[in-house]
């Protein structure tokens, strides 16, 4: 039976990741953190799956981890996950989302040379590496340039993911951008869109406010992102693949199918625009070209734009009317 470590199981990724994992008979066990609210509902949600309460930040703490459960795969998507949080806790972000990751891969290591078998690991790597990219679509070549506190914190672990890889562990640097589901949270532009969408339409009027609309995003279906990371640490050479759609859309773009899929014409009327929110700098067009994952790992993208913003609505008028 494989055996398999995931960091950051409360996230979005982490719950698909580990329904995945178990429905293919996985022992799979999950890092969360200390306080962590929704630890409690994902151990009960799934029984079989094994918690372990730790701290990213406790780097012995992280090597007895692995060096405990000595897992067969190791997915680390643990980390701080929100671009605009970064710019206010841009060395806990290092922190988190940097530097653990390198007490993962070198604790994953340490165990390899002990057992005497591969470890292989994924890294949860993000499109924001590139930040203003000079060329579209990104792909594995494309220059490693953040413009983000968060893209320099992943950039950093992208960077030792190769660098152990050339030490001979098996690190997959997943390049994963914009992935959305019913479970993103309200801080993520998507979520907070379908969620008022649907309380709009509900309450027969209001407003949503907003940053950039004309920002534009290569939005993807989550569970097929993290159906990628499975694949990459499972192919017989560890690399960098980019995870991606290929195609973009503006946050205008979502605004009017959001509203269009509640039954309102008139987006424009319930968009209020807030400078607070429109970013000093943002990457404004991100868009990746997953050929490379496309011929060596046969994945490619199952859901259309359209339909990931129609899920995300239909969820949230859900939740409102079942209260
Ligand atoms: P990110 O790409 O990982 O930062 O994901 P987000 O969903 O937070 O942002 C996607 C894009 O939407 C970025 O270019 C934002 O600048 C833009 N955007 C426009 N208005 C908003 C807003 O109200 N909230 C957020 N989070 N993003 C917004």
């Amino acid at each position: 039976m494989t055996r398999v470590l995931v960091t950051g199981v409360t996230g979005q990724d982490g719950g698909y990741l580990v329904e995945q994992l178990l429905a293919e008979g996985s022992e799979v066990h999950g890092l969360v953190h200390y306080g962590d609210t929704a630890a409690e509902s994902l151990g009960q949600h799934f029984p079989a799956l094994h918690l372990h309460h730790g701290d990213l930040a406790d780097h012995a703490g992280l090597a007895r981890l692995v060096n405990q459960v000595a897992p067969d795969e190791l997915f680390n998507l643990a980390g701080i996950s929100s671009v605009a949080f970064s710019w206010d806790q841009p060395i806990l972000t290092a922190e988190l989302s940097g530097v653990a990751a390198a007490v993962l891969m070198r604790s994953a290591f340490d165990l390899q040379e002990r057992v005497g078998r591969r470890v292989a690991c994924v890294q949860a790597s993000s499109a924001e590496i590139f930040g203003q990219a000079d060329r579209s679509p990104q792909d594995e070549t494309t220059p490693v340039r953040p413009v983000s506190p968060y893209g320099a914190a992943k950039a950093y672990a992208h960077h030792m993911a190769g660098v152990f890889r050339g030490k001979g562990l098996h690190v997959a640097g997943c390049i994963l951008f914009n992935h959305e589901s019913p479970r993103r949270p309200e801080t993520f532009v998507t979520r907070k869109i379908t969620a008022a969408a649907a309380t709009i339409a509900r309450d027969g009027g209001g407003t949503v406010r907003l940053g950039n609309l004309d920002a534009r995003r290569d939005w993807g279906w989550a569970p097929d992102y993290v159906d990628a990371m499975v694949r990459a640490a499972r192919h017989h050479t560890a690399d960098d693949f980019v995870i991606a759609t290929g195609s973009t859309h503006s946050v205008a773009e979502l605004v009017e199918i959001a509203f269009e899929r509640v039954g309102i014409a008139d987006w424009r009327s319930h968009v209020e625009i807030d400078g607070d929110l429109v970013r000093p700098v943002d990457a404004a067009q991100q868009v990746g070209d997953a050929g490379k994952a496309r011929r060596e790992l046969g994945w490619a993208p199952s859901v259309t734009f359209t339909e990931i913003v129609h899920r995300m609505v239909d969820h949230d008028i859900d939740l409102l009317s079942s209260g």
